[in-house]
């Protein structure tokens, strides 16, 4: 099997699984207990912090483990509005458009909480504008939350500048809203450097880079207002309760170390070899064009629409011919939507039924590239003759 889809998810790096390995088996102790077992547990918990923190440059206060990406983004929206409607600060927040469901849907869970949420939109290449957000800005916005890249197209978002904006914001009228950024694809393909950012909140999850699935960071910086979203216990310096996934955050500050060291020539040799896939893609496949920026983009994710087919046909094609991609669009009782993020880029609704994502990683090979382009060829023909004899004018 050709994978192309390490957006979706990434396989367990060795490191990690070799991390993981003691605390399936004899090391179960619960990091809470007060003997040995349990000390070691909670050793190797403090351990995983002190990794993970120096690769964002955090203080390991300021990590709290969670159960994955979406856990930490609904923490982060959710935990931080709660609190600041509490101390009286507003109950307005700014998110984007594009964002992945996690945000998205938190978002609008803190609408029927009965707070004001504004939707800021992007352009044509997938990219938010800065001056957009800063527009939003109000004295009573308690949160913005704004990805650091999007899981369909790739685009990068200005996260600095809207830090920068919302700190000449606050010099304007002294009232602070809090950042959170979703930078879940960014592991691996970008710095990550929580105070360069300028953010208050970031979230992270393990198995979008070599990590183990249902495992997540949420970086909170100290002194930023938080409600947790679980009661129980006092876990996680009091800010996520519950007995702690002591294998998979080994697995997970294993993971991180791996996928932060390395970057640079990471991202050319994968830019390279997405390159390679787009030329191969364009040049094979008529009527095809790609979606979202080339420049400013994270190096391994590529968004092609095929005219005249609908993606999920063609992922099933790929599927059969070894080749595993992923659609943007989502169906659910049979009802089906396009993807978000290409109708808020302004994506025809036809050019966006019959796009699909191919994303790389560290594995992927020139023959794999060249083999992958070559199958989706013949995949789009073969489904565009089926039209055609079926007589739906492509
Ligand atoms: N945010 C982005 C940008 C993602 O791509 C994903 C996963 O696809 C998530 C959040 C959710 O992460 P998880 O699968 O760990 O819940």
């Amino acid at each position: 099997m050709i994978y192309l889809d390490h957006a979706a998810t990434t396989p367990l790096s060795p490191r990690a699984r070799a991390a993981m390995e003691p605390f399936l088996g004899p090391e179960f102790g619960n990091p809470s207990g007060l003997y040995e077992l349990g000390r070691r547990a909670q050793s190797a918990l403090d351990a995983a912090r002190r990794t993970v923190a120096e690769c964002l440059g955090a203080e390991p206060r300021e990590i709290i483990f969670t159960s994955g990406g979406t856990e930490s983004i609904n923490a982060a929206l959710l935990g931080i509005a709660a609190a600041m409607r509490r101390g009286g600060l507003g109950a307005h927040v700014i998110t984007t458009s594009i964002e992945h469901h996690a945000g998205l849907h938190a978002a609008q869970t803190l609408e029927t909480l009965g707070f004001d949420v504004t939707y800021v939109g992007c352009d044509r290449r997938g990219r938010v504008h800065v001056e957009d957000v800063e527009a939003a800005l109000r004295t009573d916005t308690v949160l913005v939350s704004i990805m650091l890249a999007n899981n369909e197209v790739g685009t990068i978002q200005p996260v600095e500048a809207v830090g920068e904006a919302i700190r000449a914001f606050e010099a304007r009228t002294g009232h602070r809203p809090m950042l959170h950024t979703d930078a879940v694809q960014a592991v691996g393909w970008l710095p990550l450097d929580v105070r360069a950012l300028g953010v208050d909140a970031l979230s992270l999850s393990a198995h979008k880079f070599g990590g183990p699935k249902g495992s997540g960071i949420l970086f909170l910086r100290r002194g930023t207002p938080f409600q947790p979203l679980l009661a129980g216990g006092g876990q996680e310096h009091q800010k996520r309760a519950g007995t702690e996934n002591v294998a998979g955050i080994a697995g997970t500050a294993a993971a991180l170390a791996e996928a932060t060291r390395g970057i640079p020539e990471r991202r050319v040799r994968v830019r390279s070899l997405r390159e390679r896939l787009r030329e191969a893609l364009l040049r094979r496949v008529p009527r095809a064009s790609v979606n979202g920026c080339q420049e400013e983009c994270l190096p391994h994710i590529l968004n092609v629409a095929f005219e005249g087919i609908d993606s999920e046909s063609l992922v099933r094609a790929l599927d059969e011919r070894g080749v595993a991609v992923s659609s943007g669009s989502a169906c659910s009782n049979s009802t089906w939507e396009p993807s978000h993020v290409l109708l808020a880029m302004g994506v025809p609704i036809r050019a966006a039924a019959g796009s699909i994502r191919f994303s790389l990683g560290e594995g992927t090979t020139e023959e794999e590239v060249e083999l992958a382009a070559e199958r989706t060829a013949e995949a789009v023909a073969y489904l565009r003759a089926a039209r055609l004899r079926e007589g739906v004018r492509t």
